[in-house]
């Protein structure tokens, strides 16, 4: 999805933010084009559990949440409880598509490689996914071992305590964090957290105008779908 046109841009698109001091990403969705591979073998299992729900209901319900918090929706809202042999069935399937098709969002690693300031990754996922991911599609080296996942802390996103957690390892103060994050979820827990975050839309999930107003509503400081553009907001 292109920027906001020029003579479009809204007041708080090109509002100035405070020189971040640490760049907290998101993993999938942000670094990784992984929510479309995910939620293919989540809808799949879940079809074979024998509830459907439509792709773009998939990402309404769980898009950025932790595993713990999907798999409570799934069992509460829609009757299926995946025993932990399932979940593992799962996470192999997972694994094995990534290995095939799990490919970079275009354009990370070359900011990666002009950034200027420390980053780190605050990630819904598990630890493993997370650093499966990221080496796969070659951007390990530039995070390592600054990679923080849902299951070191109580609550995952929505809730700050992730992110959190990251600045207080990081030892940066969380009004000097910056973050980038392509959910709602995640914009809201940034926010909690008292950091400043911009959405992004890059993702293959994520290119549709319902996914942008999603995270508009919210109120990040900005919303776009060029990786690059964050240069302007640093
Ligand atoms: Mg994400």
């Amino acid at each position: 999805m292109a920027d906001t046109p020029a003579g479009k841009q809204r007041p708080k698109d090109t509002a100035p933010l405070k020189r971040p001091r640490l760049i907290i990403f998101d993993c999938d969705g942000v670094l990784v084009d992984s929510e479309p591979l995910s939620f293919r073998v989540l809808r799949d299992n879940v079809a074979a559990a024998g509830a459907s729900i439509p792709m773009q209901d998939c990402y309404k319900l769980f898009l950025g949440k932790s595993l713990a918090t999907t798999t409570e929706i799934l069992s509460r809202d829609f009757g299926v409880d995946f025993s932990s042999a399932d979940l593992e069935s799962m996470r192999l399937q997972l694994f094995d598509l990534y290995r095939k098709e799990l490919r970079p969002i275009p354009g990370i690693a070359e900011l990666l490689r002009t950034l200027d300031l420390p980053v780190c990754v605050a990630s819904s996922s598990q630890l493993e996914r997370i650093r499966l991911s990221l080496e796969i599609t070659g951007l390990l080296s530039a995070f390592d071992p600054h990679i923080y996942s849902a299951s070191m802390v109580t609550n995952g996103k929505p809730a700050p305590d992730l992110f959190l957690h990251a600045a207080r390892v990081m030892r940066t103060a969380p009004e000097d964090c910056l973050v980038i994050e392509d959910s709602p979820a995640g914009i809201e827990a940034a926010k909690r957290a008292g950091m400043s975050v911009v959405g992004f839309t890059g993702g293959g999930h994520a290119q549709t105008d319902s996914h942008r107003a999603g995270l508009e509503a919210l109120e990040p400081a900005a919303v776009f779908g060029e990786i690059a553009t964050l240069q302007r907001y640093i």
